[in-house]
């Protein structure tokens, strides 16, 4: 495996980075995680976008222009001769001595890691993960704002360990007033259940998510769902939410990037089914995936399309 380190492409075995690296040292540094379908980065401007935002709340400055990190993606991509895969774009603050202070790191680190993706397992998406609802608050936007994708994960390790001492797969945490906000590395989406007369129409309900302000990270796949969910005539709600909320709903689905649509079949106590409009959505996303073509030029000239 070739992974990208600062200037280029080197093995594996020599993508080494200093112990003094205050991303290793303070979790001082930003990443993105993006998927490739069949040779094109889905969502590639999007992810560079939102890593450009985090590296600005962080005053990061990036040491490759947008067009520079799209070529060191397709030329990680093409020297592993990867087509289905994952990529994870990482810059941390970089080589410095102990100290806080930013500008103690001269260069930023910046990786790239690309590897063939390893589908999760069909029984997830055919009966749903179990989730719990953690005791662990999401960090305060006010604190350490979601918004930013950085390095400092403890928050929602924290809440992943409760997930797995309670059997369950994910956790979705609530912020300081109460109100829920995301999963460990997902959105949060529900839908309640059918009322009066929207029943009768057929299509009763509405799709529900933790508003950006709840303190959340504004998801690339929640923004394609909420979009699809709109073009799809769904009543949608984005906004504060509590805990009985999500426990008097009909369906739960979590998104990510890898993940994309994941029922839950159980929060807490709470069991609900794999229902219609999350196989809806999750279909529609699947579309999405089908039909995007962008970065797809670029990847032409650097892989070789399959006979
Ligand atoms: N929330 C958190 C905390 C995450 O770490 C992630 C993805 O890593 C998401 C939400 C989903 O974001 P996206 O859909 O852009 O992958």
């Amino acid at each position: 495996m070739l992974v990208y380190l600062n200037k280029g492409l080197v093995p594996a075995s020599d993508a080494k980075v200093s112990v003094f690296d205050h991303g290793f040292l303070y979790g001082d540094g930003i990443y993105e995680t993006m998927r490739v379908y069949d040779g094109v980065v889905f969502m590639l401007d999007e992810h560079v976008k939102r890593l450009y935002r985090s590296a600005s709340r962080i005053r990061l400055g990036i040491p490759k222009n947008i067009a520079e990190i799209k070529s060191a993606i397709y030329e990680t991509l093409k020297a592993n001769s990867l087509r289905n895969a994952y990529v994870r774009l990482t810059v941390s603050r970089g080589y410095g001595p102990i100290g806080l202070d930013p500008e103690l790191c001269k260069e930023p680190t910046f990786v790239i890691i690309a590897d063939e993706f390893r589908e999760y397992p069909e029984k997830y998406y055919k009966n749903g993960i179990k989730l719990i609802i953690a005791g662990t608050r999401r960090n305060l936007k006010e604190a350490v704002n979601p918004q930013i994708k950085s390095l400092n994960f403890l928050n929602n390790i924290l809440a992943k360990i409760e997930a797995k001492q309670k059997g369950a797969y994910e956790a979705v945490m609530l912020n300081a007033r109460g109100y829920l906000t995301e999963g460990t590395i997902c959105n949060i989406f529900f839908v309640t259940p059918h009322i009066p007369p929207l029943s009768r129409g057929g299509r009763g309900g509405v799709l529900c998510t933790p508003s950006v302000d709840c303190g959340i990270l504004d998801g690339i796949t929640r923004k394609i769902i909420l979009e699809s969910a709109a073009a799809n005539g769904l009543k949608i709600k984005e906004g504060k939410f509590k805990k009985d909320d999500i426990y008097n709903a009909s369906e739960v689905f979590i998104t990510n990037t890898t993940m994309e649509v994941m029922p839950v079949c159980k929060v807490d106590g709470k069991r609900y089914k794999v229902g219609p409009i999350t196989k809806l959505l999750r279909g529609e996303y699947k579309k999405q995936v089908m039909n995007y073509s962008g970065g797809g030029s670029v990847m032409r000239k650097v892989l070789p399309l399959p006979s």
